[in-house]
């Protein structure tokens, strides 16, 4: 009997947790920890902040994936022992044969002094309530979305939420004057000038004034602290820096890039049968930009993951390999959404394109949601 251990039960946990039992023999164990006992989908958390759908609707409890012979431990891990394939969840020592670190990125709005005072964290499930109901509370002046630091989830997102807030402002009557900050040069670099010219110019015609280059140091009652200037707000939705979680910072993964480094094609860590994937890594593209983090590729990267375990445990050379296609939808209101799609791993340079807006995209985003929940949890 072979054991895997999955640490984390997000978009990258899941799909490796469900590969390996549709793959492997059934007396081999695969143990599923999270300590957060439900699964969501991150863009729910803007269709709760709008108003359009709570975030109840889309989480599934992760103790359904027992009845499928998972074991499931809802747990925090304490402790990861790459060399020797092993973790504490909680006080008790796990070794496997092989371990999968997909424990996703950490917020950090404490390295923004006054962040946790003064703006509502739109990235934290357990924020939305307080800011879906300011911003229901608005009723007009200055709107702020902070970008704080990169790279972070789910690029496209930020802008996608002043999109979508702006026009919920507008059926509502209110007036704002709405902007969007971010330290990057330009609104999503992977998609080069052109793409970003297309986005910065949907912004624009909606009356957002878009600020690349702001690279934010504080927040202060009612005002942005920027190097050499300050912005003022009256409400100000954040996007916090990102970090790995603290047990994979100490666990001996991480690298000079600050986050866990693998081989792009196989998610091998440095250490043999030890995994990483999803949001906790970083994969640097042909052009130097980093792999954008979302939940398709986490995804993907499980079912690589998975594949190439099931064939090591039954003796055969793993061929799956990764290979960062797909894309992220950007809903840019009035029933529409675009895709920054592409395939990302491409040489000499990724192929990422921007696609029209239209309802379909729409339509296949919605599914995107439900196609998973069905799947995971029946
Ligand atoms: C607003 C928003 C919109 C988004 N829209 C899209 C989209 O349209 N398309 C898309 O593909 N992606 C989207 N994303 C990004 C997507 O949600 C993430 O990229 C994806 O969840 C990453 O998957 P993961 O498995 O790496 O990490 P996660 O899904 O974050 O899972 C990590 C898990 O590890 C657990 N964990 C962490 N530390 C510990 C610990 N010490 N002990 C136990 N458990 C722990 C966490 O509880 C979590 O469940 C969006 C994100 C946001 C915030």
């Amino acid at each position: 009997m072979k054991r895997v251990l999955i640490l984390g039960g997000g978009f990258g946990g899941l799909a490796t947790t469900h590969r390996l039992k549709q793959k492997l023999a059934p007396d081999d164990e695969v143990i599923l920890v999270d300590r957060r006992g439900y699964f969501m989908v991150g863009f729910r958390k803007t269709w709760a902040l709008v108003g359009e759908s709570p975030l109840e609707a889309g989480q599934r409890s992760l103790d359904g994936l027992t009845s499928l012979g998972i074991r499931v431990m809802r747990e925090p891990v304490t402790v990861i022992d790459p060399k020797a394939r092993a973790a504490y969840i909680g006080d008790q020592r796990i070794q496997a044969d092989a371990l999968v670190v997909a424990l996703g990125a950490e917020l950090a709005p404490e390295l923004i002094p006054g962040f946790q005072q003064h703006a509502f964290n739109v990235y934290d499930p357990q924020e939305i309530p307080r800011a879906a109901r300011a911003l229901s509370e608005f009723r007009g002046g200055r709107l702020s979305i902070g970008i704080f630091g990169a790279p972070y989830k789910c690029p496209p997102a930020p802008y996608e939420m002043a999109l979508l807030i702006n026009d919920s402002l507008m059926s509502r009557g209110i007036k704002a004057s709405m902007e969007v900050f971010t330290p990057q040069p330009m609104s999503l670099p992977i998609l080069g000038q052109t793409g970003c010219d297309l986005i910065e110019s949907r912004l624009a015609d909606k009356g957002i004034t878009f600020l690349p280059n702001h690279k934010a140091t504080a927040v202060e009652v009612g005002e942005v602290v920027f190097a050499d200037k300050r912005r003022p707000f009256d409400l100000l939705l954040g996007v916090p820096p990102h970090r790995p979680p603290a047990v994979v910072r100490e666990s001996g993964l991480v690298d000079g890039s600050g986050w866990v480094s693998v081989n792009p094609r196989t998610l091998e860590t440095q250490f043999p049968g030890v995994y990483a994937i999803g949001d906790v890594v970083q994969i640097s593209l042909a052009n130097g930009k980093p792999l954008p983090k979302a939940g398709v590729f986490a995804e993907a990267m499980g079912e690589t993951v998975a594949d190439r375990i099931a064939a090591v445990f039954s003796g055969q050379e793993p061929n799956a390999t990764f290979k960062g296609e797909g894309g992220c939808y950007l809903e840019v209101g009035g029933g529409k959404a675009m895709m920054v799609q592409g395939s990302f791993l491409a040489e000499p340079e990724p192929e990422v394109t921007l696609t029209e807006a239209t309802a379909g995209y729409l339509e296949e985003k919605r599914s995107f949601e439900t196609q998973r929940l069905m799947e995971w949890f029946g």
